[in-house]
Protein backbone atom coordinates (compact mmCIF):
# COMPACT_ATOMS: atom_id res chain seq x y z
CA UNK A 1 0.00 0.00 0.00
CA UNK A 2 1.16 3.24 -0.82
CA UNK A 3 1.81 5.66 1.69
CA UNK A 4 -0.48 8.88 1.93
CA UNK A 5 0.44 12.55 2.48
CA UNK A 6 -2.19 14.63 3.28
CA UNK A 7 -0.24 17.60 1.49
CA UNK A 8 -1.30 15.67 -1.87
CA UNK A 9 -4.87 16.42 -1.87
CA UNK A 10 -4.99 19.13 0.98
CA UNK A 11 -4.12 22.63 0.82
CA UNK A 12 -3.49 23.57 3.89
CA UNK A 13 -0.92 20.35 4.22
CA UNK A 14 0.47 21.30 0.60
CA UNK A 15 1.36 24.88 2.34
CA UNK A 16 2.96 23.56 4.95
CA UNK A 17 5.47 21.05 2.66
CA UNK A 18 5.93 24.11 0.81
CA UNK A 19 7.18 25.94 3.31
CA UNK A 20 9.53 23.37 4.41
CA UNK A 21 10.55 22.60 1.39
CA UNK A 22 11.93 25.93 1.26
CA UNK A 23 13.62 26.04 4.06
CA UNK A 24 11.89 28.32 6.05
CA UNK A 25 12.33 26.82 9.22
CA UNK A 26 15.89 25.88 8.36
CA UNK A 27 17.76 23.07 6.85
CA UNK A 28 16.16 19.41 7.20
CA UNK A 29 18.91 16.99 8.20
CA UNK A 30 16.84 14.26 9.37
CA UNK A 31 14.86 14.48 6.75
CA UNK A 32 16.85 10.69 5.43
CA UNK A 33 15.20 9.28 8.89
CA UNK A 34 11.99 10.50 8.08
CA UNK A 35 11.54 8.97 4.87
CA UNK A 36 13.38 5.83 6.03
CA UNK A 37 10.38 5.42 7.85
CA UNK A 38 7.75 5.64 5.20
CA UNK A 39 7.97 2.41 3.48
CA UNK A 40 5.52 0.04 5.39
CA UNK A 41 7.86 -2.73 5.30
CA UNK A 42 10.89 -0.52 6.91
CA UNK A 43 8.53 1.36 9.46
CA UNK A 44 7.01 -2.00 10.87
CA UNK A 45 10.93 -3.29 11.30
CA UNK A 46 12.11 -0.34 12.80
CA UNK A 47 8.93 -0.50 15.34
CA UNK A 48 9.82 -4.56 15.75
CA UNK A 49 13.78 -3.45 16.20
CA UNK A 50 12.53 -1.32 19.05
CA UNK A 51 10.87 -4.07 20.63
CA UNK A 52 13.14 -6.38 20.44
CA UNK A 53 15.62 -3.82 22.73
CA UNK A 54 12.63 -4.40 25.52
CA UNK A 55 12.38 -8.25 25.85
CA UNK A 56 9.49 -8.02 28.01
CA UNK A 57 7.13 -6.25 25.90
CA UNK A 58 4.76 -9.61 24.78
CA UNK A 59 3.82 -10.39 20.75
CA UNK A 60 0.33 -9.02 21.60
CA UNK A 61 1.25 -5.62 22.07
CA UNK A 62 3.68 -5.69 19.48
CA UNK A 63 1.34 -7.08 17.10
CA UNK A 64 -1.12 -3.70 18.49
CA UNK A 65 1.84 -1.27 17.88
CA UNK A 66 2.36 -2.47 14.31
CA UNK A 67 1.21 0.10 11.69
CA UNK A 68 -1.20 -1.01 8.94
CA UNK A 69 -1.22 1.82 6.40
CA UNK A 70 0.52 5.21 6.29
CA UNK A 71 -0.68 8.23 6.46
CA UNK A 72 1.15 11.20 6.93
CA UNK A 73 1.03 15.48 6.28
CA UNK A 74 4.12 15.91 4.23
CA UNK A 75 6.37 14.15 2.94
CA UNK A 76 8.67 15.28 4.96
CA UNK A 77 7.16 13.79 8.46
CA UNK A 78 8.28 10.91 10.42
CA UNK A 79 4.99 8.16 10.55
CA UNK A 80 6.61 7.13 13.94
CA UNK A 81 6.73 10.66 15.64
CA UNK A 82 3.35 11.50 13.68
CA UNK A 83 1.66 9.14 15.37
CA UNK A 84 2.89 10.22 18.75
CA UNK A 85 2.43 13.59 18.08
CA UNK A 86 -1.62 12.35 17.00
CA UNK A 87 -1.75 10.29 20.41
CA UNK A 88 -0.66 13.52 22.56
CA UNK A 89 -2.74 15.80 20.50
CA UNK A 90 -5.61 13.81 21.25
CA UNK A 91 -5.06 13.29 24.93
CA UNK A 92 -4.84 17.53 24.33
CA UNK A 93 -8.01 18.19 23.02
CA UNK A 94 -9.86 15.87 25.52
CA UNK A 95 -8.48 18.02 28.52
CA UNK A 96 -8.90 21.53 26.65
CA UNK A 97 -12.79 20.55 26.14
CA UNK A 98 -13.03 19.19 29.89
CA UNK A 99 -11.95 22.36 30.88
CA UNK A 100 -14.24 24.21 28.74
CA UNK A 101 -12.14 25.10 25.82
CA UNK A 102 -13.04 25.30 21.90
CA UNK A 103 -11.19 22.84 20.06
CA UNK A 104 -13.08 23.01 17.13
CA UNK A 105 -10.45 25.59 15.44
CA UNK A 106 -7.82 23.17 17.34
CA UNK A 107 -4.50 23.51 15.03
CA UNK A 108 -2.87 21.39 12.39
CA UNK A 109 0.28 19.46 13.36
CA UNK A 110 2.94 17.50 11.81
CA UNK A 111 6.14 16.35 12.37
CA UNK A 112 9.39 18.13 11.25
CA UNK A 113 13.02 17.08 11.00
CA UNK A 114 15.07 20.02 11.43
CA UNK A 115 16.89 18.04 14.22
CA UNK A 116 16.73 20.43 16.98
CA UNK A 117 15.22 19.67 20.14
CA UNK A 118 12.32 22.02 19.17
CA UNK A 119 8.56 23.28 18.88
CA UNK A 120 6.87 25.84 17.47
CA UNK A 121 3.68 27.19 16.59
CA UNK A 122 2.98 28.81 13.15
CA UNK A 123 0.67 30.54 10.86
CA UNK A 124 1.20 29.77 7.54
CA UNK A 125 0.06 33.03 5.01
CA UNK A 126 -1.58 30.12 2.72
CA UNK A 127 -3.30 27.58 4.96
CA UNK A 128 -6.46 28.43 6.88
CA UNK A 129 -5.49 27.25 10.29
CA UNK A 130 -2.43 27.68 12.04
CA UNK A 131 0.29 24.23 12.51
CA UNK A 132 1.53 23.20 15.48
CA UNK A 133 5.27 22.03 14.32
CA UNK A 134 7.37 19.14 16.74
CA UNK A 135 10.88 17.97 15.75
CA UNK A 136 11.30 14.43 16.22
CA UNK A 137 14.32 15.22 18.09
CA UNK A 138 12.30 16.56 21.06
CA UNK A 139 10.05 13.54 21.62
CA UNK A 140 12.76 11.56 21.22
CA UNK A 141 15.08 13.95 24.20
CA UNK A 142 12.10 13.59 26.48
CA UNK A 143 11.53 9.96 25.91
CA UNK A 144 15.17 9.69 26.59
CA UNK A 145 15.31 11.83 29.63
CA UNK A 146 12.41 10.20 31.36
CA UNK A 147 14.33 7.16 30.59
CA UNK A 148 17.62 7.91 32.07
CA UNK A 149 15.84 9.73 34.67
CA UNK A 150 13.42 7.42 36.40
CA UNK A 151 16.70 4.62 36.04
CA UNK A 152 18.20 6.78 39.24
CA UNK A 153 15.28 5.56 41.09
CA UNK A 154 16.08 2.74 43.36
CA UNK A 155 13.64 -0.19 43.17
CA UNK A 156 12.07 -1.62 46.45
CA UNK A 157 10.30 -4.28 46.83
CA UNK A 158 7.07 -4.13 49.06
CA UNK A 159 5.73 -8.21 49.07
CA UNK A 160 4.36 -8.13 45.52
CA UNK A 161 4.74 -4.63 44.87
CA UNK A 162 7.37 -3.31 42.91
CA UNK A 163 8.05 0.16 43.73
CA UNK A 164 10.77 3.41 43.17
CA UNK A 165 11.70 4.36 45.99
CA UNK A 166 12.47 8.74 46.55
CA UNK A 167 14.16 8.32 49.88
CA UNK A 168 16.94 10.59 48.62
CA UNK A 169 19.50 8.71 50.92
CA UNK A 170 18.18 5.77 48.92
CA UNK A 171 18.64 7.34 45.54
CA UNK A 172 22.09 8.49 46.94
CA UNK A 173 23.03 5.17 47.41
CA UNK A 174 21.54 3.53 43.48
CA UNK A 175 23.55 5.90 41.90
CA UNK A 176 26.84 5.23 44.13
CA UNK A 177 26.36 1.73 43.98
CA UNK A 178 25.14 1.91 40.59
CA UNK A 179 27.17 4.92 38.54
CA UNK A 180 25.93 3.93 34.92
CA UNK A 181 22.58 5.35 35.76
CA UNK A 182 24.20 8.59 35.83
CA UNK A 183 26.55 8.38 32.60
CA UNK A 184 22.86 7.46 30.77
CA UNK A 185 21.88 10.64 31.73
CA UNK A 186 25.19 12.60 31.20
CA UNK A 187 24.92 10.75 27.79
CA UNK A 188 21.85 12.37 26.64
CA UNK A 189 22.72 15.78 27.73
CA UNK A 190 26.25 15.33 25.95
CA UNK A 191 24.77 14.27 22.89
CA UNK A 192 21.86 17.43 23.32
CA UNK A 193 24.38 19.83 23.66
CA UNK A 194 27.43 19.15 21.82
CA UNK A 195 25.25 17.61 18.54
CA UNK A 196 21.71 18.85 19.07
CA UNK A 197 20.75 15.40 18.41
CA UNK A 198 19.60 13.33 21.63
CA UNK A 199 19.65 10.78 18.70
CA UNK A 200 23.35 10.17 19.01
CA UNK A 201 23.70 8.86 23.31
CA UNK A 202 23.70 5.07 23.00
CA UNK A 203 21.09 3.07 23.33
CA UNK A 204 20.44 0.73 26.40
CA UNK A 205 17.83 -1.53 27.27
CA UNK A 206 14.53 -0.31 29.68
CA UNK A 207 14.14 -2.50 32.69
CA UNK A 208 10.63 -3.44 33.04
CA UNK A 209 10.79 -2.47 36.44
CA UNK A 210 10.83 1.27 35.06
CA UNK A 211 8.47 1.40 32.54
CA UNK A 212 5.68 3.40 34.04
CA UNK A 213 7.63 5.95 35.65
CA UNK A 214 9.53 6.21 32.15
CA UNK A 215 5.61 7.10 30.77
CA UNK A 216 4.55 9.23 33.51
CA UNK A 217 8.00 11.36 33.24
CA UNK A 218 8.11 11.66 29.71
CA UNK A 219 4.39 12.13 28.98
CA UNK A 220 4.05 14.84 31.69
CA UNK A 221 7.08 16.39 28.99
CA UNK A 222 5.51 15.66 26.09
CA UNK A 223 1.37 16.70 26.93
CA UNK A 224 3.15 19.53 27.83
CA UNK A 225 5.27 20.75 24.84
CA UNK A 226 2.27 20.11 22.98
CA UNK A 227 -0.28 21.75 25.35
CA UNK A 228 1.85 24.71 25.25
CA UNK A 229 2.17 25.26 21.76
CA UNK A 230 -1.56 25.19 21.53
CA UNK A 231 -1.67 27.69 24.20
CA UNK A 232 -0.11 30.30 21.93
CA UNK A 233 -2.62 29.30 19.66
CA UNK A 234 -5.46 30.13 21.75
CA UNK A 235 -4.03 33.08 23.78
CA UNK A 236 -4.12 34.60 19.91
CA UNK A 237 -0.80 35.10 20.29
CA UNK A 238 -0.22 34.32 16.45
CA UNK A 239 -0.69 37.83 14.85
CA UNK A 240 1.81 37.92 12.38
CA UNK A 241 3.17 35.11 9.55
CA UNK A 242 5.45 33.10 11.32
CA UNK A 243 6.16 34.97 14.26
CA UNK A 244 5.15 32.22 16.25
CA UNK A 245 7.87 29.85 15.60
CA UNK A 246 10.26 30.55 18.38
CA UNK A 247 13.01 28.33 20.23
CA UNK A 248 12.51 26.72 23.69
CA UNK A 249 16.79 28.00 24.05
CA UNK A 250 18.55 31.76 23.61
CA UNK A 251 19.97 31.70 20.46
CA UNK A 252 19.03 31.56 16.41
CA UNK A 253 15.73 33.71 16.15
CA UNK A 254 15.17 36.30 18.36
CA UNK A 255 11.40 38.04 18.05
CA UNK A 256 10.10 40.94 20.31
CA UNK A 257 7.43 37.85 21.50
CA UNK A 258 7.03 39.29 25.51
CA UNK A 259 8.11 36.60 27.87
CA UNK A 260 4.30 37.46 29.18
CA UNK A 261 2.76 35.59 25.98
CA UNK A 262 5.57 32.09 27.58
CA UNK A 263 3.93 32.53 30.50
CA UNK A 264 1.03 32.00 29.19
CA UNK A 265 1.00 29.43 26.78
CA UNK A 266 3.13 28.04 30.36
CA UNK A 267 0.02 28.58 31.85
CA UNK A 268 -2.44 26.54 28.99
CA UNK A 269 -0.13 23.81 29.03
CA UNK A 270 -0.25 23.44 32.39
CA UNK A 271 -3.72 23.28 32.98
CA UNK A 272 -4.34 21.19 30.13
CA UNK A 273 -1.01 18.70 31.05
CA UNK A 274 -2.36 18.02 34.56
CA UNK A 275 -6.05 17.76 33.24
CA UNK A 276 -4.73 15.08 30.08
CA UNK A 277 -2.77 13.26 32.66
CA UNK A 278 -5.55 12.98 35.60
CA UNK A 279 -7.67 11.53 32.75
CA UNK A 280 -5.10 8.72 32.56
CA UNK A 281 -5.18 7.96 36.45
CA UNK A 282 -2.67 10.00 37.53
CA UNK A 283 -2.84 12.89 40.52
CA UNK A 284 -1.58 16.24 40.52
CA UNK A 285 1.40 15.79 42.05
CA UNK A 286 2.93 12.99 40.03
CA UNK A 287 1.88 14.63 36.49
CA UNK A 288 3.56 18.31 37.66
CA UNK A 289 6.86 16.18 37.68
CA UNK A 290 7.51 15.72 33.99
CA UNK A 291 6.81 19.51 33.44
CA UNK A 292 9.34 20.35 36.23
CA UNK A 293 11.78 18.45 35.00
CA UNK A 294 11.03 19.63 31.76
CA UNK A 295 12.56 23.28 32.46
CA UNK A 296 15.25 21.73 34.58
CA UNK A 297 16.59 19.62 31.99
CA UNK A 298 16.48 22.77 29.75
CA UNK A 299 18.59 24.42 32.77
CA UNK A 300 21.07 21.92 32.90
CA UNK A 301 21.51 21.62 28.75
CA UNK A 302 22.45 25.40 29.59
CA UNK A 303 24.52 25.09 32.62
CA UNK A 304 27.00 22.19 30.63
CA UNK A 305 27.16 24.57 27.66
CA UNK A 306 28.78 27.33 29.71
CA UNK A 307 30.53 24.57 31.39
CA UNK A 308 32.05 23.71 27.88
CA UNK A 309 32.60 27.16 26.80
CA UNK A 310 33.98 28.76 29.88
CA UNK A 311 35.33 25.52 31.57
CA UNK A 312 33.90 25.59 34.49
CA UNK A 313 30.49 26.53 35.87
CA UNK A 314 31.87 29.81 37.13
CA UNK A 315 29.52 32.65 36.32
CA UNK A 316 26.61 30.78 35.30
CA UNK A 317 23.40 32.14 35.50
CA UNK A 318 19.95 30.84 33.99
CA UNK A 319 19.91 33.03 30.82
CA UNK A 320 16.93 34.66 29.48
CA UNK A 321 16.22 35.83 25.66
CA UNK A 322 14.69 38.38 24.08
CA UNK A 323 12.05 36.03 23.09
CA UNK A 324 11.90 33.81 26.23
CA UNK A 325 11.90 34.18 29.94
CA UNK A 326 14.92 31.80 31.16
CA UNK A 327 13.67 27.99 32.18
CA UNK A 328 14.46 29.05 35.79
CA UNK A 329 11.84 31.88 35.67
CA UNK A 330 9.60 29.99 33.95
CA UNK A 331 9.74 26.75 36.35
CA UNK A 332 9.73 28.78 39.28
CA UNK A 333 6.08 31.21 38.16
CA UNK A 334 5.01 27.33 37.43
CA UNK A 335 5.20 26.49 40.82
CA UNK A 336 3.89 29.34 42.54
CA UNK A 337 0.43 28.62 39.16
CA UNK A 338 0.05 24.93 40.81
CA UNK A 339 -1.57 26.91 43.98
CA UNK A 340 -4.23 28.32 42.08
CA UNK A 341 -4.82 25.00 39.79
CA UNK A 342 -4.75 22.05 42.33
CA UNK A 343 -7.39 21.66 44.21
CA UNK A 344 -9.04 20.38 47.01
CA UNK A 345 -6.34 21.24 49.72
CA UNK A 346 -5.59 18.07 50.46
CA UNK A 347 -4.29 17.34 46.85
CA UNK A 348 -2.35 20.46 47.00
CA UNK A 349 -0.89 19.31 49.79
CA UNK A 350 -0.11 15.67 48.38
CA UNK A 351 0.99 17.49 45.34
CA UNK A 352 3.39 19.31 47.20
CA UNK A 353 4.77 16.91 49.26
CA UNK A 354 5.94 14.47 45.90
CA UNK A 355 7.21 17.86 44.63
CA UNK A 356 9.44 18.70 47.17
CA UNK A 357 10.82 14.66 47.40
CA UNK A 358 11.74 15.29 43.52
CA UNK A 359 12.96 18.74 43.80
CA UNK A 360 15.47 17.13 46.44
CA UNK A 361 16.42 14.20 44.11
CA UNK A 362 16.67 16.48 41.12
CA UNK A 363 18.81 18.76 42.66
CA UNK A 364 20.95 16.38 43.60
CA UNK A 365 21.34 14.12 40.60
CA UNK A 366 22.10 17.24 37.93
CA UNK A 367 24.20 18.24 40.33
CA UNK A 368 26.27 14.81 40.37
CA UNK A 369 25.82 15.22 36.35
CA UNK A 370 27.47 18.16 36.31
CA UNK A 371 29.99 16.85 38.74
CA UNK A 372 30.81 14.32 35.89
CA UNK A 373 30.22 16.12 32.96
CA UNK A 374 33.75 16.12 30.87
CA UNK A 375 34.91 19.97 31.24
CA UNK A 376 37.49 21.35 29.03
CA UNK A 377 41.22 21.18 29.89
ZN1 LIG B 1 6.40 29.27 23.68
Amino acid sequence: MPVVYRSNSDPDYMCLEKYLESGAFGKLPDAWRHQAQQDLESLNKFVQNLAANTPWISDEYIEQIMFSDIEIPTKFDSPFNFRIINNLVVRIKSAAKRVGLDVSKFPHFSSIPTRRVNACAVNLPCSSKPFLLFDSQLLLYCHLFAKAFARCLPVTNDGEMVSLSTDIKKVQNRVSNTPEVLEKLADVLNAYVTTDAPSNSKAYTLEREYVSMTAIIRDGMELFVVAHEFGHVYAGHLKDLLTGCRLPTSGLWKYSASHKQEHEADLIGLLLTLHAMNESGYDAGLSYIGVDLFFRSLDLAERYTHILNEGGEGGFESEESESHPSNQSRRIFLDEAIEHIITPAEQLVAARSIIHDYNLITSYLLGEVIAKLPRRS
